[in-house]
């Protein structure tokens, strides 16, 4: 095996594209690229699948026009509360944080409780003293700032609908991601989010659920998803991908198909999912009128997308 690849994805939902003006779009493309770059950079000096969907995710959370780490939704409290995670294909480690605030990088968090903190999935305050105790950067609330994202939380502040992160007009999910195939066959995924606008009760998506938003195993796939994180979490995605594929003997495309278009719409599953398998085959798919998405291979041509 000498092949890799990368996937990206910066969210999922309803965007149309009379919508969008031409510098925005070319932002969001951008937004994508840094994101290719900084993963295609490890993967192609022979790296690591789990440091390249890392790197990857970073560069996704640092820019704002995604609903992950800085230019993350507000919740009901006027705060940022983020979840994210990160698996490896190889040994099936994982690791996840779940509303965490004032971390600059929550999946780099992620990675952290994976490697040194000896559980999967920590949360809240205690992820807080965990990002105190690995010294991982932290951010005041003016970094997370976002004037468009703050126009969102207003229209529905005070009240009780929380909303999925509408943007450009339409309905739109701001997630981002990461899978990645390495030169050894190993398989990575990552995904970090702010979640939902206006959510209370410490709403937790599906981002950080390991099988739900997130899942690679060196056997199958590598996955990361966006779009309803409620109906996500109920369908299992990521892992049923990987079900489908080990248990049933179907192709990534196929068993990607069933999931995003039999499965969930009748649960109100609109979003979409990037998965890469084993042999390095990449399907990028989704039940709603976009994703923001890109892929990059051993040829080192940078492809983004949006709409279908
Ligand atoms: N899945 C995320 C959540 O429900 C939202 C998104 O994909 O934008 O938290």
């Amino acid at each position: 095996m000498s092949t890799f690849a990368l996937a990206i994805h910066g969210g999922a939902g309803t965007i149309p594209k009379e919508d969008m003006p031409p510098t925005r779009e070319k932002a969001y493309r951008q937004g994508l690229e840094d994101a290719l770059k900084a993963g295609h950079a490890v993967l192609s000096a022979g790296g690591a699948a789990l440091d390249a969907v890392e790197a990857a995710v970073r560069s996704l959370e640092d820019f704002p026009l995604f609903n992950a780490g800085r230019g993350a939704v507000f919740n009901a409290d006027g705060q940022h509360e983020m979840d994210a995670s990160i698996m490896s294909g190889v040994d099936l480690r994982a690791g996840a944080v779940a509303g965490v605030n004032n971390v600059k990088n929550p999946v780099g968090l992620a990675r952290l409780v994976m490697d040194k903190s000896g559980h999967v999935l920590i949360s809240g305050q205690g992820a807080f003293e965990f990002a105190h105790q690995m010294r991982v950067p932290l951010e005041d609330d003016q970094y997370f700032f976002d004037q468009f994202r703050y126009d969102q939380w207003m229209k529905v502040k005070g009240t009780d609908a929380y909303q999925l992160d509408h943007s450009d007009g339409g309905k739109k999910f701001g997630t981002v991601g990461a899978v990645a195939l390495d030169i050894n066959g190993h398989l990575a995924a990552a995904t970090s989010t702010g979640g939902m606008t206006n959510k209370r009760f410490q709403r937790i998506g599906d981002s950080p659920i390991i099988g739900a938003g997130t899942y690679a195993n060196d056997a199958s796939c590598a996955i990361s998803c966006t779009g309803h994180g409620e109906s996500f979490m109920r369908a299992v995605v990521a892992f049923d991908v990987h079900a489908l594929m080990s248990y049933k003997g179907l192709s990534l495309a196929e068993a990607v198909r069933i999931v995003v278009h039999d499965k969930l719409p009748p649960l109100d599953g609109e979003g979409g999912l990037i998965a890469v398998d084993h042999l390095g085959n990449i399907v990028l798919d989704f039940n709603s009128s976009g994703m923001y998405r890109g892929q990059v291979g051993a040829d080192g041509l940078f492809h983004t997308a949006i709409w279908r």
